[in-house]
Formats: C-alpha cells, sequence, structure tokens
C-alpha cells in the first residue's frame, strides 16, 4: 500500500478552502475524500481496509459471468459484444467472469471505468487486455454492452437536505476543532425535493446521489441503443427512506467520516428505489432488485460450492464459509441487493 509522498493532507485544503470561500457541500467533501483514498491505495482485501464479494470467492464473479452468458446466449449471440465494469477494484470479479463466460463461446471486448492510477495498476496485471476510460462517454458506441457494477454507486458522493425552522437547507461541512461537522446551509433548497417528500419535521434529512443517477440515466440509455444487460450490486435499499447513511471504513472498522477526510473509504446506501424510475424513462427494461442472497442462491451457487469443494476437499470448509458470508442473510446475503437492467429486446435474465 502506497501513500502519495508529501501530499498536504486534504483536511487541511479543506480548512484553508472553507476559511477563504465559505462552507463546502456535503456532495464537494465526499467527493474529494473519495478521490483522495482511492487515488493513492490498494484498499481492498484483509490487509487493506475493507472486503468485497469478489474478493471473498471466485464464485461470485464466476455466477455473475454465467449470467451474463446465459442473457448474450438467449438474446442471440450478437458481436462486437463489450464487457463494461464500473470501478473494478483489483478485476478480480473481471478474471473470474471472463473466465466463466469464455467456456460458454462468450470472449467481450474489456472496457474498465476506474478513476485510480494505483488499481489501475493492478487491474492491468490481472486483465492484462482491458481498456481504461474516465467515464462511460468513450465506451465504444455499438454492440451490445454487458455492464457490472459491484460496489461502485456507494462511493459517489451523495447530497443531503436537511428540513430546518426556515425549510430545507443543503447539508455543508465546517471544521469544529480537529474535525469537521455538518450544519444547514444559507441557501433554500426546496426546489431540490420532490414535492412529495416536503413537508416533513425539522432535522429530517434526505439524501440523493446525483452521480449516481446520472450513471444509471447513461447506462440505461445506452442499453436500449446498443442492446444489453447490466447488473448493480450493491448495499442498499429498495424504498424511499429519510435519513444520512453517509459512513467511513477504515482497517474493517467504522470510523468516523468527519475525521481525517481522503483516508477512510466513504460510503452511502444506494437508492434503488429512486435508479428504477430512473432507468425505465430511458426505455429501459428492469429485470428486478432482489437481495444477493437470493440472486446467487437462484444462480446456483450452492451446487457451485459443492462442486469445488469436492474437487478440493481439504478447502471444503473455507469454500462453504465464503458462501455463508456471501448469501447469509446476518451477512451480505439481505443487505446487499443486485438490480438488473435490459434492453427492452432482450430476455428476462435469471435469478430475479
Ligand atoms: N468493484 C470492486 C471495487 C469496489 S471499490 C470490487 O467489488 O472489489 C470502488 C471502486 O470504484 C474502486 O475501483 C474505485 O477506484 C472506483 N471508483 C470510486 N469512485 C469512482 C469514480 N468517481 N470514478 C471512477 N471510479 C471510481
Amino acid at each position: 500500500m502506497s501513500e502519495t509522498p508529501d501530499s498536504e493532507p486534504l483536511g487541511a485544503i479543506f480548512r484553508r478552502l472553507i476559511a477563504n470561500t465559505g462552507p463546502i457541500s456535503l456532495a464537494h467533501y465526499m467527493g474529494e475524500a473519495n478521490a483522495r483514498y482511492y487515488s493513492a491505495k490498494d484498499p481492498l482485501g484483509t490487509a487493506g481496509d475493507f472486503v468485497t464479494a469478489p474478493e471473498i470467492s471466485q464464485m461470485f464473479g464466476e455466477l455473475i459471468g454465467l449470467w451474463l452468458a446465459d442473457m448474450w446466449i438467449n438474446a442471440g449471440r450478437e458481436e462486437p459484444i463489450h464487457y463494461v465494469e464500473l470501478g473494478p477494484g483489483r478485476g478480480t470479479l473481471a478474471a473470474d467472469a471472463l473466465r466463466a463466460m469464455k467456456r460458454y463461446g462468450l470472449e467481450p471486448g474489456v472496457h474498465f471505468v476506474e478513476g485510480s492510477t494505483a488499481l489501475k495498476d493492478i487491474q492491468l496485471e490481472t486483465v492484462p487486455g482491458a481498456q481504461w476510460h474516465h467515464d462511460l462517454s468513450t465506451i465504444p458506441p455499438y454492440g451490445p454492452v454487458l455492464l457490472v457494477a459491484n460496489e461502485f454507486l456507494d462511493a459517489l458522493p451523495v447530497r443531503q437536505l436537511v428540513m430546518t425552522p426556515e425549510g430545507w437547507r443543503e447539508r455543508m461541512v465546517v471544521p469544529e476543532g480537529e474535525k469537521f461537522v455538518c450544519v444547514a446551509g444559507s441557501q433554500p433548497m426546496e426546489a431540490a425535493v420532490p414535492e412529495a417528500r416536503r413537508q416533513a419535521e425539522v432535522g429530517t434529512i434526505i439524501e440523493t446521489c446525483p452521480a449516481a443517477a446520472a450513471t444509471v440515466y447513461e447506462v440505461a440509455g445506452r442499453l436500449v441503443e446498443q442492446g444489453g444487460a447490466a447488473l448493480f450490486i450493491d448495499y442498499g435499499h429498495d424504498q424511499l427512506r429519510d435519513g444520512s447513511s453517509l459512513q467511513a471504513v477504515r482497517s474493517h472498522l467504522k470510523v468516523d467520516p468527519f475525521i481525517n477526510p481522503g483516508e477512510a473509504d466513504l460510503t452511502a446506501h444506494v437508492d434503488f428505489a429512486t435508479l428504477v424510475p430512473i432507468a425505465q424513462s430511458r426505455g429501459c427494461k428492469w429485470l428486478g432488485t432482489v437481495p444477493q442472497g437470493r440472486f446467487l442462491r437462484n444462480l446456483g451457487i450452492d451446487a457451485r460450492a459443492q462442486a469445488l469443494a469436492q474437487t478440493a476437499p481439504q478447502h471444503g470448509p473455507a469454500i462453504e464459509a465464503a458462501k455463508e458470508r456471501l448469501v447469509g442473510e446476518g451477512q451480505m446475503g439481505l443487505l446487499f441487493k443486485v438490480m438488473g437492467l435490459a434492453c427492452p429486446g432482450w430476455p428476462g435474465g435469471a435469478g430475479f
């Protein structure tokens, strides 16, 4: 793990900025903090700050690969075909998925949308043929797209609005002693609150993620125009909720998001309820939003775990434990959701 040498702590940069120009929005704070966090290090794995599903077991990426291959085959095996992954981390999911797809004759071009140069170096070793993109705009504009985003949307900056005695205000960040705190901004924000949610008690917080909405809007448009299917997998909820879900994780522990920005992973729950109508507004087909445990079980994770344990009996207990982490209701099985989208002419998709 390498830190950028001699880089000024982000907290000091924020203090100077706020002293000069006033409070910054929470979205600004989170966006800059995560850009700094991901640019400098590999946060994944037991030695890092957190562990994601593909790093727990190869079964995760393999089943996603099989799902994509099944969609492609049932849609008529169109070529050229592109595998696109948003925020591929170490490239583990892609490597496992591509290996599984190849067994079914699916060998797509590989495109990674990645902001971190540190992770790009690792991805290059894991998936040597991949092409990198800063955003979706440079993905080839023809040929169906098979897109996966695991724990990507939750890292995008959220905006929070709070109801005050004076009305709705944006939550802004200011320094307080060694740390930062949120205060209500001075500008009226009524226009940013959907009418149905405008009446609320003082103190109510509404969280939105404009960058997640923009991502899903663009992906849905691509699927409709080019064909293809997408899976968005994340910690989140499928019904509207109030309140802040911002959290920070460092060395596998929850820490205060307002201490040492840029040194912990900041995430927020993904609001799938809001993303579905955004995709549908482009004419895209919503396949469903289901808990990760149910999705993986429907795709046959139990049989896959058994087969793996038979070929390597000495790893049997570890394979079973990994499967339990992915599907267990007290673990990732219920909290994580899988949202599926597809081109209207494409099949419904297994697992939903
Ligand atoms: N999908 C991987 C990694 C999840 S961590 C896995 O499941 O293991 C989040 C990933 O999204 C990292 O690769 C990070 O660098 C990338 N990322 C976060 N914010 C981003 C942004 N705004 N633009 C591009 N990539 C981003």
